[in-house]
């Protein structure tokens, strides 16, 4: 300003109109100015430019006669003449400068500059004031802040709009900017939030690993990531993973932080609960006297517990890694693996496979493996199965003899033990069963009753051991007179027999009983207490179908037979007589 107010001292030629050395002085300093590489320009009082310099003229394009004696509003847009007419220019001749004000200049082509104007006016006192203006084309800084202006209020329209916390921070970590999303997540307004610091959200035992973190990133060029707890306004604490990158000026230097931040609360936590599951299940799993495993869905082994050893002869070591199913049996390999790709695969939830397994040492063992799917705990896709496996073999055999003792118990329950026929008992059941049948495909179906004749004087004579060989011989006999897969013979009583024919009308089942009274007659076994000097049967025959008047009924049948026999009996014994006829 001191060297301004000299140079103004000569500049205005009309300052002191009778002093020639003044004037000659003030002369020489505008021709100094004039060729000054500034633009400069000096205004009266009724704001007609009285002096411009060279370089003023060639920065808008004009000649010295276009602006000598001009209105200076003339070269001003029409914002800037307005600005200049009711504030800048009063106030210019008021207070005696002006400083730094913004005008937009019209150049001659019609182009636009941006220029800065600081003024001075000298001779206030004087009739005819003059001031002197010194400008600075701001154009390229204006542009530039324009520009920046815009990419900043686009960038602040992009990370309004997003779900992630995105902050801008200063070198010292003080906010300059968060996103309403980030304000939100902690709970308050960003208003509230510009200026903290961001330590002041991270409680103190997180400081150290924020601070090597953050240190890492002023002094990388790339982002780097980072996951911490902050604590929020009111006092919660939550796991945000955050990714930063450093800005730079064009010296290299940080000028700010950009941070982006994403709540990972859930997923943490879902860790943390699945890693303490996993190890409580794991203890379990490795206790277990029980083979505990984990396949993933290609059925690689993942996991197998010491078990292993106990049971296959193998160490875990040896089969994790490899595929679960090398050592099955072949017979059951095809049934064994689709199931267990079924579960693996998510297709079935669970299953249990009972097959044979190879030990080690090249022995077969029976093994049940019980199976349930996996899932993977983020995306819930199907990712293999867990099961246990245990040995059955010994259970195996036992199950195998108990259903081979059983097989045997069923036959001893339904035979006769003196002559293995079918007791009395089982008969029943089959002559319900026959009787059914016989109903529903309209056949008829036959009943003999057989009784050993004067039975009780045989035993008296010969005693009860060779009364039971007689019993013996005489259902072998029975026995080998039929000829029909379908007949059936039992024990009926002490020495009664019984024989079903099925699918036999009356002739049939009359002639069937012929031929045993006769094959009996034939075994000529002693018996002196007979009028027939040997071992006879009387023989009663009963035939049913079932039709519209009568319906074919057990205990009927069975009724029928039995008088058959009484007749038999009465009429001399050793003989054959049919229900119905006369004895
Ligand atoms: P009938 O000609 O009228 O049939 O005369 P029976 O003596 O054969 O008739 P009864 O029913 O009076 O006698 C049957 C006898 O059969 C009585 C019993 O001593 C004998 N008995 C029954 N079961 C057995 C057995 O398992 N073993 C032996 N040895 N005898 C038996
Ligand atoms: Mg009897
Ligand atoms: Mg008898």
């Amino acid at each position: 300003m001191m060297i301004i107010n000299k140079i103004m001292n000569y500049a205005g030629s009309n300052s002191k109109p009778n002093n020639a050395q003044t004037h000659d002085a003030s002369a020489q300093v505008e021709a100094y100015l004039r060729s000054a590489p500034a633009m400069i320009h000096s205004i009266n009082s009724d704001g007609r430019i009285r002096f411009v310099s060279d370089f003023w003229l060639e920065k808008l394009g004009y000649d010295r006669r276009d602006v000598v004696g001009a209105s200076s509003l003339d070269f001003l847009t029409p914002a800037s003449r307005e600005k200049a007419l009711k504030i800048v220019q009063p106030q210019l001749f008021k207070r005696g400068f002006i400083h730094d004000v913004e005008y937009q200049v019209i150049r001659k082509d019609g182009t636009l500059l941006d220029v800065l104007v600081s003024a001075f006016v000298h001779d206030r006192e004087s009739a005819d004031p003059k001031s002197l203006s010194f400008i600075t084309d701001i154009t390229g800084q204006k542009a530039a802040e324009r520009k920046l202006i815009e990419s900043e209020s686009k960038y602040r329209g992009i990370v309004e709009d997003q779900t992630e916390l995105v902050s801008l921070a200063d070198p010292d970590f003080n906010l300059l900017f968060v996103n309403t999303a980030y304000a939100k997540h902690y709970g308050t307004d960003p208003f509230k939030m510009i200026g903290r610091n961001i330590f002041d959200f991270v409680s103190s035992d997180g400081h150290k690993s924020l601070r090597d973190h953050l240190t890492r990133t002023i002094a990388s060029i790339e982002t780097q990531h980072d996951e911490n707890q902050v604590t929020l306004h009111d006092g919660t604490v939550r796991w945000v993973a955050w990714s930063n990158r450093a800005i730079r000026n064009g010296d290299g230097q940080v000028t700010a932080i950009h941070s982006v931040g994403r709540d990972i609360h859930e997923r943490k936590m879902a860790e943390a609960k699945l890693i303490e599951s996993e190890q409580r299940y794991r203890m379990l799993a490795d206790h277990s006297t029980d083979m505990v495993f984990q396949f993933d869905v290609n059925l690689v082994r993942k996991y197998i517990s010491p078990a292993c050893q106990e049971i296959l002869g193998y160490t875990p070591d040896e089969l994790i890694g490899n595929r679960a199913l090398l050592a099955v049996h072949p017979d059951d390999l095809e049934e064994v693996q689709s199931g267990f790709l079924d579960i693996a695969e998510g297709r079935r939830e669970r299953g249990s496979f009972t097959h044979r397994i190879q030990h080690r040492d090249g022995r077969w063992l029976w093994v049940e493996a019980a199976l349930r799917s996996t899932r993977d705990p983020f995306n819930g896709q199907p990712n293999g199965l867990i099961g246990a496996l245990r040995d059955i073999t010994a259970k195996k055999e036992v199950e195998e003899k108990l259903a081979a003792v059983n097989r045997q118990l069923a036959i001893l329950a339904a035979q006769d033990g003196l002559t293995q026929l079918y007791n009395r008992r089982s008969f029943d059941e089959m002559l319900a069963r026959e009787v059914k049948i016989a109903r529903r495909e309209g056949t008829t179906l036959s009943l003999l009753m057989i009784d050993v004749d004067g039975f009780k004087a045989y035993n008296d004579r010969y005693g009860h051991p060779a009364g039971d060989d007689v019993l013996r011989q005489v259902s072998a006999t029975i026995q080998s007179s039929l000829k029909r897969p379908g007949d059936l013979v039992a024990r009926y009583g002490g020495e009664e027999f019984a024989v079903l024919l099925p699918n036999t009308d009356q002739t049939g089942a009359a002639q069937v009983a012929e031929i045993i009274r006769a094959n009996v007659a034939q075994l000529g076994l002693e018996h002196r207490s007979s009028d027939w000097g040997i071992i006879t049967v009387s023989v009663g025959v009963a035939s049913a179908a079932n039709s519209i008047s009568t319906r074919l009924r057990q205990d009927a049948l069975l009724k029928q037979s039995d008088k058959a026999l009484y007749n038999a009996k009465r009429s001399g014994r050793n003989t054959v007589s049919i229900k119905g006829e006369k004895a």
